[in-house]
């Protein structure tokens, strides 16, 4: 499978900057390129018609109805022909007090109905600093592996997100995404012989660094947040990802 580049576009964006991003990176078949937009615009996708690029919900709930106000299930998404969806996002778990449970919980509702979760781990500063990165997002990737029915296992797509990293312009550097990427492989493997999990690195990816990123053997893709926001740039940077294997 080729390398994968994720949009996560949080709570911005129009109808315009949808189209136009569509337009740039529609056509491109080296890498897979999946859009998180915000829910609104996931009913679009179908007018979009034979384009490459995929489509991911940023969050989904657990249960599959009732009354919970504001909330969008996981086969809402698969009807609005959505395949992917992230999970645990450090956003989520910061503001909207999302816990490993929960996490578990939501990757469990996307599997049972065909979605692929983008499990996201990462790391704070303090953690960090206090050489605990590789112990926290081994026990984030953990929880959620081992919760899962196993067959499905492989459908889970893992995106390290240090939260030092995202939306600060500060990057990990690529030896520390490729320690941390075989690390996590290692834990599910431990957890899952043989399973091959795909890791993406997220946090301030661009133009620039993407290359140098995708060059490390563990890196398989990237989360990108800020820099999918202007449509030339962001097809600059997939170019970037799909021509580096
Ligand atoms: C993100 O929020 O997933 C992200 C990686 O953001 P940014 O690229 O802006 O750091």
């Amino acid at each position: 499978m080729g390398p994968l580049v994720v949009a996560n576009w949080k709570m911005n964006g129009s109808e315009q900057l949808l189209r136009a991003v569509v337009q740039e990176v529609g056509g491109l078949a080296e890498a897979t390129v999946v859009l998180a937009v915000p829910a609104p615009y996931l009913s679009l996708t179908k007018g979009f018609g034979n384009t490459q690029v995929e489509w991911a919900g940023q969050n989904v709930h657990w249960l599959k109805s009732g009354a919970y106000t504001g909330e969008v299930s996981a086969s809402m998404l698969v009807e609005m022909g959505v395949g992917w969806c992230l999970v645990g996002h450090s956003e989520r778990r910061q503001h909207f007090s999302e816990t490993d449970e929960l996490v578990l919980a939501k990757t469990k509702a996307c599997l049972e109905v065909g979605i692929r979760p983008i499990v996201c781990v990462g790391e704070s500063l303090q953690e960090r600093q206090a050489g605990k990165a590789l112990e926290v997002v081994s026990r984030q990737l953990t929880e959620v592996l081992n919760g899962v029915p196993r067959a499905l296992a492989p459908l889970i797509v893992v995106a390290y997100e240090p939260v030092w990293a995202i939306g600060t312009g500060e990057e990990a550097s690529p030896e520390i995404a490729q320690e941390v990427h075989e690390a996590l492989k290692r834990a599910a493997r431990c957890e899952i012989e043989a399973l091959e999990l795909r890791v993406l690195y997220g946090g301030s990816v661009n133009a620039d660094n993407a290359n140098a990123l995708m060059r490390m053997p563990d890196v398989d893709g990237v989360l990108v947040g800020g820099a999918s926001l202007e449509a030339l740039g962001f097809r600059q940077l997939c170019a970037q990802v799909a021509g580096s294997v």
